[in-house]
């Protein structure tokens, strides 16, 4: 039985996320923007926090880490390379290793680019990916400490997905990655229904996501950055794909 997934909007436009295998009752968090809302919507679900996984050192995905394992007796789970500057680790794993929530086992891939040592969870029996800001609905991240190369192979990872992936980010800024994505690829038909019915989802205080990689695929001008008819239509013809990722992500930084 795949996970049950449930976004927990935390500070301003923050999610965590929660993934409950309903045979064991194990309940893991995907990072802890803040402790009080997750600990509401777990009560909220009748499940216990069983396990937290981090993504990434940044305050606004761990800062109630610490609260939340305190609380709940949750295993701590992060990225070996990052475990200097997270909270304290349980498991400290590395890209390939496996997690086992319940029954379901998901695979950790390092997708380096918004920071280095920045990790993803694949569930793929539950079609499932915590990516944090990595790949976000209809953009990506911010390089603030990678190099546009590799984020777009850190991108190119979820590009092998089966296209019904969920993909669950940290983040709710879809309609302004929508303004941005509409600025390079104005005539997009899927962008343009994506962009009204994300507009009402917003204007009635739903979640953007989860979102399918199907939909990401045809909307998300970073990744369309793999198509080189898009590349042809942006005068980038001469680029290859992570030539064109870099040319994208410097217009949106600038956007
Ligand atoms: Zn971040
Ligand atoms: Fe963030």
């Amino acid at each position: 039985m795949p996970l049950e997934i449930a976004a927990v909007p935390c500070l301003a436009d923050n999610y965590a996320w929660l993934a409950h295998d309903a045979a064991t009752g194990a309940t893991a968090v995907i990072d802890v923007p803040e402790a009080a809302p997750i600990i509401r919507a777990l009560a909220a679900h009748g499940w216990h926090a069983s396990h937290i996984l981090i993504t990434h050192h940044h305050d606004d995905h761990i800062a109630g880490v610490e609260t939340l394992a305190a609380a709940t007796g949750a295993r701590v789970i992060g990225a070996a390379a990052d475990a200097h500057r997270l909270p304290p680790l349980d498991e400290a794993l590395s890209a390939g290793d496996q997690v086992r929530i319940g029954m379901d086992g998901g695979r950790v891939l390092a997708v380096p680019g918004h920071t280095l040592g920045h990790i993803a969870y694949h569930f793929p029996d539950s079609r499932a990916a915590f990516t944090a800001d990595s790949l976000m609905a209809c953009g990506c991240g911010r390089l603030f400490e990678g190099t546009a190369g590799q984020m777009w192979a850190s991108l190119a990872q979820f590009l092998e997905m089966p296209s019904d992936t969920l993909i669950c980010s940290g983040h709710e800024y879809t309609l302004a990655n929508i303004r941005f994505a509409l600025s390079v690829d104005p005539d997009n038909e899927a962008l343009k229904r994506r962009a009204a019915a994300a507009k009402a989802l917003r204007d009635a205080a739903q979640p953007t996501l989860p979102v399918t990689m199907a939909e990401e695929i045809a909307t998300n001008p970073f990744l369309r950055a793999a198509d080189p008819a898009f590349r042809a239509a942006l005068g980038l013809g001469a680029l290859d794909a992570a030539g064109a990722f870099a040319h994208l992500r410097s217009l949106k930084d600038r956007f």
